[in-house]
């Protein structure tokens, strides 16, 4: 599966989903783990 706008995708260590790259995302990108700040919060659930 390829993505239109090539951005860089990760998949979230919380909720397992795929997430995109996002501008606010831009200095930190090596470090996102999680797509949303509520999936940082519930890290290790689901
Ligand atoms: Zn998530």
């Amino acid at each position: 599966m390829r993505r239109k706008g090539d951005l860089p995708t990760k998949v979230c260590a919380a909720c397992g989903l795929d997430f995109a790259w996002r501008k606010k995302w831009a200095r930190d990108w090596d470090a996102v783990k999680y797509c949303s700040e509520r999936c940082r919060r519930n890290k290790g659930g689901a």
